[in-house]
C-alpha cells in the first residue's frame, strides 16, 4: 500500500473489507504518530462491546473494530451458520461510538484454502471452555494473531466476559512478543444481572428468565467466600444446583486460580468462578472475581 493513500483518523469512519487496506489504514495512523486502538469482534454488537471501544478512545487516537465471525474458532456442531449478524446497525453503533474504521472482511479473505500455520496455546487452554470446545482457542489465538498484524494495534481491548480467552491472549502476548498492550475491561451487565452477549437473542421470554441462573450462581460463589476462604468443591456444588435450579444444563461449574486457572482447591478472594450452561440449545458463559 502507497503512502498517503489513507486519510489519517479523522470525521469519517472508514469500512475496510480486505487485509491489505487494514495494514495500510493502519500503517498511516502510525507514521502520523497517532495510538491505534483495537477491538476484535464478531459483531452484532451491545453496549458491552461499545465499552470496549470506548475504554480503547481513552488510551488511543484511532480506534479501529473488527468484526468478523472467525469460522476457525467455532466446532463442527457449533452455532457459526446462524451466528447473528446485523452489518448495517453495528456500522451504525461504531460511527456512533467514534470509531475510526471497521474491519470487515470476507473469510476467504482472511484464511488461504491450504492455511497450515495456526497459533496454540498449550496450557491455559485446558480447563474451562478450551477443555469443552476443542480448538476453539487455537481458532482464537490465530485470529487475533492475524488482527494484531493487520490493525497494528498499540493497545487491544477484550472484555473479562470471556475470562479465559482474555487470559491466553496476554500469555499469547507475552510469549510471542507482540508489541501490544493488552486490556481487559470489566463485565457489562443488563440491569437484572444478565452479562451482555451477542447470543442473548437466541433467548425465548422464558430462557431468558432461567438465564439469570449464571450470574445468580456466581453470587452465590462470591457470598461462600465473602467470609473467608471456603472449600471450593462445596461452592461449586452450590453453583451447579442453582444452575440447575433455573433449568439450566451445566457444562462446568469451577473456581480457578486467576493465573494459572487451574481449579483451587480453597476457594478464596482473588480467585474466579466460571459457569457455562445451556439455556436451551444456547450455550451462556459468565465469570466473576470472587
Ligand atoms: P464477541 O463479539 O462476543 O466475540 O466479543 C468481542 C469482545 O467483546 C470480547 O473481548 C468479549 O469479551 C467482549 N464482550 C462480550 N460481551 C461483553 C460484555 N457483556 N461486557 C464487556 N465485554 C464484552
Amino acid at each position: 500500500m502507497s503512502s498517503g493513500q489513507w486519510a489519517v483518523s479523522g470525521e469519517t469512519m472508514l469500512v475496510i473489507k480486505t487485509p491489505g487496506e487494514m495494514q495500510g489504514w493502519a500503517q498511516e495512523q502510525r507514521r502520523a504518530g497517532l495510538r491505534v486502538g483495537l477491538v476484535p469482534t464478531m459483531g452484532y454488537l451491545h453496549a458491552g462491546h461499545l465499552s470496549l471501544v470506548a475504554e480503547a478512545r481513552r488510551r488511543c487516537d484511532a480506534v479501529a473494530v473488527s468484526i468478523f465471525v472467525n469460522p476457525v474458532q467455532f466446532g463442527p456442531n457449533e452455532d457459526f451458520e446462524k451466528y447473528p449478524r446485523d452489518e448495517a446497525r453495528d456500522l451504525e453503533l461504531c460511527r456512533g461510538a467514534g470509531v475510526a474504521a471497521v474491519f470487515l472482511p470476507a473469510p476467504a479473505a482472511m484464511y488461504a484454502p491450504d492455511a497450515s500455520v495456526f497459533v496454540v496455546e498449550e496450557r491455559l487452554e485446558r480447563g474451562l471452555c478450551g477443555a469443552r470446545r476443542p480448538g476453539h482457542f487455537r481458532g482464537v489465538c490465530t485470529v487475533v494473531a492475524k488482527l494484531f498484524n493487520l490493525a497494528l494495534p498499540d493497545v487491544a481491548v477484550f472484555g473479562q466476559k470471556d475470562f479465559q480467552q482474555a487470559a491466553i491472549i496476554c500469555r499469547m502476548v507475552r510469549d510471542l512478543n507482540f508489541p501490544v498492550e493488552v486490556v481487559v475491561a470489566p463485565i457489562l451487565r443488563e440491569p437484572d444481572g444478565l452479562a451482555m452477549s451477542s447470543r442473548n437473542v437466541y433467548l425465548s421470554g422464558d430462557e431468558r428468565q432461567r438465564a439469570l441462573g449464571l450470574s445468580r450462581a456466581l453470587a452465590g460463589a462470591a457470598e461462600a467466600v465473602a467470609a473467608g476462604p471456603s472449600p471450593a468443591d462445596a461452592v461449586r456444588l452450590r453453583m451447579a444446583e442453582v444452575l440447575e435450579r433455573h433449568a439450566l444444563r451445566v457444562d462446568y461449574a469451577e473456581v480457578v486460580s486467576a493465573e494459572t486457572l487451574e481449579p483451587v482447591a480453597q476457594a478464596s478472594r482473588g480467585d474466579v468462578a466460571l459457569v457455562a450452561a445451556y439455556c436451551g440449545k444456547t450455550r451462556l458463559i459468565d465469570n466473576r472475581v470472587l
